[in-house]
């Protein structure tokens, strides 16, 4: 376990924080793994479970994991990180996870598929990517323009040609983005290539959708990635 200090506090989207977390002793973490949050209990004077949240950063050796989190009224964990200021502790413990990429995996090319908060371990892998001449395309679903997380970031990389991107919204009339869902038909058409790894992560319903659309599209099981989050 070790104890972590809110540095800052960012309001990503209406219902997204980012924290920006200090951690007092180092934590060897690889892209993409996920920590166990825990906010101590005399805090709100109750027993607070503990939550997995996906490091939203590529390791790096400054003691900092970033944390997307989405608050969830009337939640059990998530209404109370809200309420969490900057300079405040939590406790971190991990990390944990498979879904990573490090030197081991020996690929030039990831394509990285994310829905909602799911995105928040793509964007680490992301960051892992640029810095190892790792080549990424995204594809990033949620349900409104307003709701996009990181998406000053992805759309700068884009324009700057150092990521492809497809960006998607289901649920937004007036949305400026690919207004459907990630349909096989959609992927069909626009996934950017069948080479490297896949990485899948977002609700249970659609990394289970995806997986079986990529198979379906040709990608070999072995080279697909997930992490589901219910
Ligand atoms: C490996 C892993 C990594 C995860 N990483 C992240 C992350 O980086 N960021 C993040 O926000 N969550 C992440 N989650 C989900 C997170 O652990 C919690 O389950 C979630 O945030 C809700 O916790 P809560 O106590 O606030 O809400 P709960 O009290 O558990 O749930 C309240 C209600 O909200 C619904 N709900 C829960 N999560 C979501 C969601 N993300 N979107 C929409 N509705 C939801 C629940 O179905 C329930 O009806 C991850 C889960 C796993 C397993």
């Amino acid at each position: 376990m070790v104890k972590a200090k809110i540095r800052e506090i960012i309001q990503e989207t209406p219902d997204i924080k980012r924290l920006i977390l200090e951690l007092d002793k180092n934590m060897p973490f690889k892209a993409g793994q996920f920590v166990m949050l825990k906010i101590d209990s005399e805090r709100f004077d109750k027993l607070i479970p503990t939550r997995a949240y996906s490091i939203a950063n590529a390791p790096n050796d400054k003691f900092e994991i970033q944390i997307i989190a989405k608050i969830i009224p009337d939640s059990n964990f998530s209404q109370y990180l809200d309420q969490l200021e900057t300079h405040e502790e939590i406790e971190v413990q991990g990390p944990y996870g498979r879904f990573t990429l490090s030197d081991k995996d020996k690929t030039t090319e990831v394509t990285l598929l994310g829905a909602g908060t799911g995105v928040a371990p793509l964007v680490g892998i992301m960051e892992y990517a640029l810095q190892n001449n790792i080549k990424s395309h995204l594809i990033y679903c949620d349900k409104t323009d307003e709701d996009l997380i990181n998406i000053k970031q992805f759309d700068e990389l884009t324009q700057n040609r150092k990521i492809t991107s497809k960006i998607l919204t289901t649920r937004d009339k007036d949305s400026k983005r690919i207004k459907c869902h990630v349909t096989k038909e959609f992927l069909k058409e626009n996934l950017p290539t069948r080479k490297g790894l896949f990485y899948v992560c977002g609700p249970l319903e659609f990394v289970n959708n995806v997986v079986g659309y990529l198979e379906e599209l040709g990608i070999e099981k072995d080279n697909i990635k997930t992490e589901r989050y219910g």
